[in-house]
């Protein structure tokens, strides 16, 4: 199983850091995990064009999270070279969400029908709103849902994908909690956005602030997987955002409060596990 950091920002833009996406690879399956900012640009960095994903999973609806879900439908859409529906997960109003997309793209829609003799309907998404505890299968992979804690954003979800005999939870955004250490037990690698607190409260900015009481800290993450026994935690979603050269002093923070392997790094970075 390979897991790939597409992109490692957050909602503030930032040249050289796409919004929060990750990619993982199993042998029979092939799933993003949130599409953020550049999503799709990143996926072709890595090899993957969107019509090759076997399924999107989105932990919440938060923007940022979400912006370029818009570019997977599309481009799925126009270069599959056979229809193909592309099948999200996510938490209760994901199918808003989606019928909102597809209704801001129906202009385009239309316009693409009209001229390719070849393409004869919309866009298909299948969407499956889901909630802790669920179970689906994706090509050879197994998924769990797990709760999150990202109050006041209500409902918010991680997964966790099993496939190859090994395991990734995909944290998204949230403070350490009860759902997210039973869904982290054992796990191979754990992917979890965080923020430096240290840092953010030097910060004079109210909206900034407001942040640190619902995203976990770096020594909160490495915490959890502590508590939840993974072998490797994979730090992503970095606020503010990493400055090279910097990468030590994160990974020092976490192994502060953890023994295994940190990974941590640019967009595209990637992990076997
Ligand atoms: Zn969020
Ligand atoms: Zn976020």
């Amino acid at each position: 199983m390979q897991v790939t950091l597409l992109g490692t920002g957050n909602p503030i833009p930032d040249p050289n850091r796409a919004g929060p996406a990750t990619l993982v690879r199993t042998a029979g399956a092939t799933v993003l995990a949130d599409c953020g900012r550049g999503a799709v640009m990143r996926l072709a960095g890595a090899g993957v064009l969107p019509f090759m994903l076997d399924a999107v999973l989105v932990t919440h609806l938060h923007s940022d999270h979400l912006t370029d879900l818009n570019d997977v439908i599309t481009t799925n859409w126009v270069m599959s070279p056979v229809a193909r529906p592309l099948r999200v997960y996510g938490p209760p109003r994901l199918q808003e969400v989606v019928d909102g997309t597809l209704a801001a793209l129906a202009p385009d829609v239309s316009y693409r029908i009209a001229h390719h003799d070849d393409l004869v309907e919309g866009p298909v998404v299948e969407v499956t709103e889901v909630a802790p505890g669920d179970e689906f299968t994706i090509g050879s992979a197994t998924v769990r849902v797990g709760a999150t804690d990202h109050r006041p954003v209500e409902p918010t979800v991680a997964f966790r994908i099993d496939d190859d005999a090994t395991s990734v939870v995909l944290g998204g955004d949230g403070v350490p909690c009860a759902g997210l250490d039973d869904l982290c037990r054992g796990a191979a690698a754990y992917v979890q956005t965080v923020v430096r607190d240290d840092i953010v409260r030097m910060i004079p900015s109210p909206r900034l602030q407001d942040i640190l009481d619902y995203h976990s800290t770096v020594e909160q993450a490495a915490q959890t997987a502590t508590r939840a026994g993974v072998r490797t935690l994979v730090l992503t979603h970095y606020v503010p955002g990493l400055a090279p050269g910097q990468e030590d002093e994160w990974r020092a923070l976490a192994a502060a409060h953890f023994d295994g392997e940190i990974v941590l790094g640019d967009d595209l970075t990637s992990v076997e596990c």
